[in-house]
């Protein structure tokens, strides 16, 4: 006699009408051919997932499943064909992995322009209207589409360390590829704006690479930390004499010579385009919800020689360099420090309002604590 019981798992939905969270089950996926099923073991809270919980970042109008910064276990494989990961090793069941947040198909234009990220037919794991399938990190379930780039997760890092791989990480990885394409980081004095999960990789990175991080970051009790993660002086944006003085003392008053924006806050980018140097670069990063202009003097522009670059999301390359670097500094820069509270997974209403109260850096929901 068949088996008729469905086996099903659970999704907890942002509901946009509301602002709220709430639970949902779904009838367990079975993989189709190239697909994945992985269980979900941990997922952290990205800042955008905050922008969109607090409505400052529309997605879409109805439920949808929030969380990218994904951990799990594969429980699945569709189709008879082995699947490989990024490195070309053969996939196998409950082997631990993360995958790109962006799937693109390798053939439009942008994708052969070397911007797969901005790919004509892109999928991103994280941001779906809820359609009943799993696709984002906040269910006990992703199911994972054919083409996506998959990477296995080095045994030495925790769960919570590496979550974050697959955006933050991964981003600052691309943001440093980007401004290696016109200036080098080693030798640089290095600006960085925000000491979140991303410009505190962005220290860590820069000082990897020997460049000399400095950090721009309001909140004092963050100063701390980005010291530990290499930072080699910390200003207030809000100290104008105090962010000349440093300028003045560390460079002669030439300027830095690269700057990273990861804060958005329009202030903050206006200075940072005073500050660098003649022939400097500006790499933003942090500018993705809508936010006032800035300000441009085009002569200024021209006759300092600036380089002005715009930063969004990342390729499976860049998380591929993110990976093999947490794995080589996790011992190195106190990256487990990062997640200050975990969640389960029916606790994740309260991982938001943690996380909007308390402005940790990353808080962690998961399957099973
Ligand atoms: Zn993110
Ligand atoms: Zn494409």
């Amino acid at each position: 006699m068949q088996n008729l019981r469905i086996r099903t798992g659970k999704a907890m939905l942002y509901q946009p009408a509301t602002n709220q969270i709430t639970p949902s089950v779904y009838p367990v996926p079975t993989p189709g051919d190239g697909e994945i099923l992985v269980r979900v073991t941990c997922c952290t809270l990205c800042g955008s997932d905050l922008h969109t919980y607090t409505g400052r970042r529309k997605e879409n109008n109805g439920p949808s499943l929030l969380g990218h910064e994904i951990i799990g276990v594969i429980e699945a494989i569709g189709g008879n064909e082995v699947r490989n990961d990024y490195d070309g090793a053969p996939l196998r069941l409950g082997q631990r992995i993360t995958w790109s947040m962006v799937v693109s198909c390798g053939n439009c234009f942008f994708c052969k322009r070397g911007i797969s990220q901005k790919c004509e037919m892109k999928y991103k794991y994280g941001h779906d209207s809820w359609s009943g399938v799993p696709t984002g990190g906040l269910a006990e379930h992703c199911l994972l589409r054919a083409n996506t780039p998959i990477f296995s997760i080095p045994d030495g890092l925790s769960d919570e360390v590496v979550a974050p791989v697959n955006c933050a990480t991964a981003t600052v990885f691309a943001a440093s590829r980007l401004v290696e394409e016109t200036h080098r980081i080693q030798g640089s004095k290095v600006l960085i704006w925000g000491a979140g999960m991303l410009g505190l990789t962005a220290i860590a990175r820069v000082r990897d690479s020997g460049g000399v991080p400095y950090v721009v970051e309001p909140d004092q009790n963050r100063w701390g930390i980005a010291r530990c993660f290499g930072a080699e002086g910390c200003v207030d944006p809000t100290d104008r004499t105090g962010m000349l003085e440093m300028s003045t003392a560390i460079t002669r008053g030439r300027g830095f010579d690269i700057s990273f924006d990861f804060s958005g806050v329009t202030d903050a980018i206006q200075q940072s385009i005073s500050i660098i140097r003649i022939g400097g670069c500006i790499n933003l990063v942090g500018s993705v919800f809508p936010a006032e202009s800035v300000s441009l003097d085009p002569e200024d522009i021209v006759r300092r020689m600036l380089t002005i670059r715009g930063l969004h999301n990342y390729r499976p390359d860049d998380l591929a360099c993110a990976i093999k670097f947490l794995e080589r500094t996790s011992s190195q820069y106190p990256f487990e420090s990062l997640v200050s509270e975990t969640f389960c997974l029916e606790d994740t209403e309260k991982a938001f309002q943690f996380a909007l109260e308390h402005q940790p850096i990353r808080v962690a929901v998961k399957g099973e604590v």
